[in-house]
């Protein structure tokens, strides 16, 4: 097995497309073609995860967080993220990073594992993403239609929120003209054919457009195979930040704040209190999701639990929505289990291990040696 082959099926769940801007998810050290001889995933990949990589016999490490963010001017030990490259580089170790892309898709991503430890059904994206739709046509003749359509689904288009193969058809006809160089499914060369048609349209994901166009192409039985392509403003449900969804039964405020409590392992929750007296609708975002505090309260959640939290932020929940701010290593800390599920699915007899450094820099007094 190669890292390439271990990439693969983490971009899988969570392609790289999806990434913010701002992120440098992806390969960091390493090469795509070393043969992997086991895995350790983690948060942080700092140096003593690295070495603990090492001693494990692990050559690649799959972090949630990139090691290599704003970028690196020099590779000289003086901070830790220095230290861990350099560490990573002598021990031979591929560190891989599944950040934003992890973070922004509903499937499988890092705030579904939150929602599914809270108890949360009907889950959505809570902001999601803009443009990332595009809309394909062609005109096939009638009887390869359905082939082409189902070629067409197969690469990864058709897929609109909870129904897959969806499409538009309209029968019309067609002309062309094969010219002298031509080598004509239809018709003959100097003379204008008329050919009945299929109309298709559907939608599809930017991150797939090359793999639906292949489809597309192979499945075709013209010649020249006539296309448009066209790029979508609309919203997609499938991926973006954070998340909203309904508890089972609503909670008074205390005995959801001891459920958020005791299901995500918390050694205390800093919370703006707020006037909602039952609380099951609740909006989530692993990680910094202050950004999204006012999208939740006008998505009219009862609550939002999140990280990272600042002072003045707490207002904008505006004495309404109860606030969770659980710590920034605690909201993401099942992500990691989560990555181990996909890559042991697909290759279950790997050695792929949890860490038994704890990455957390911040501690609780007055145990904070724990
Ligand atoms: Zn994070």
């Amino acid at each position: 097995m190669l890292v390439a082959d271990v990439i693969q099926v983490l971009e899988t769940i969570a392609p790289p497309a999806l990434q913010e801007s701002y992120d440098n998810a992806g390969l960091l050290t390493g090469h795509r073609e070393q043969v992997v001889r086991g895995i350790l995933v983690c948060l942080d990949s700092t140096e003593a995860v690295i070495k603990e990589a090492a001693a494990r016999g692990c050559n690649m490490v799959v972090a949630h967080h990139p090691i290599i963010f704003g970028g690196l001017k020099r590779i000289t030990g003086n901070t830790y993220a220095e230290r861990a490259v350099e560490a990573a580089i002598r021990e031979g170790i591929a560190i891989y990073a599944i950040h934003t892309n992890l973070d922004n898709v509903l499937h499988r991503g890092v705030n579904q594992r939150i929602g599914e430890r809270l108890g949360l059904q009907h889950m959505n994206i809570l902001s999601p993403k803009r443009e990332q739709l595009f809309k394909i046509e062609t005109f096939v003749p009638h009887a390869q239609a359905e082939a082409v359509r189902n070629a067409m689904f197969a690469a990864g288009a058709g897929n609109i929120g909870h129904y897959d193969a969806c499409s538009f058809n309209l029968n019309g006809l067609g002309t062309f003209r094969p010219g002298a160089d031509s080598n004509p499914f239809a018709g003959s060369k100097g003379h204008i054919h008329q050919e009945m048609e299929t109309y298709i349209q559907m939608i599809a994901p930017k991150h797939r457009q090359d793999s639906v166009l292949r489809a597309l192409k192979a499945a075709h039985p013209y010649e020249e195979v006539a296309y448009q392509m066209v790029p979508l403003m609309n919203e997609w449900q499938e991926s973006g930040s954070g998340l909203i969804g309904q508890l089972r039964e609503a909670m008074a405020p205390e005995a959801f704040l001891k459920h958020v409590q005791t299901v995500m392992e918390l050694p205390g929750i800093r919370v703006a209190t707020g006037s909602r007296q039952q609380i099951q609708k609740v909006a989530l975002c692993g990680g910094a999701g202050s950004f999204l505090t006012r999208k939740a309260l006008h998505a009219g959640a009862d609550a939002y639990i999140t990280a990272d939290v600042k002072y003045h932020e707490f207002f904008d929940a505006e004495d309404q929505m109860w606030l969770l701010d659980i710590g920034h290593f605690e909201s993401e800390r099942f992500t990691i289990n989560l990555i181990v599920e996909v890559i042991s699915e697909k290759f279950p007899k790997f050695a792929v291990l949890l860490p038994e450094t704890n990455t957390n820099p911040v501690k609780y007094y007055p145990n904070p040696w724990i």
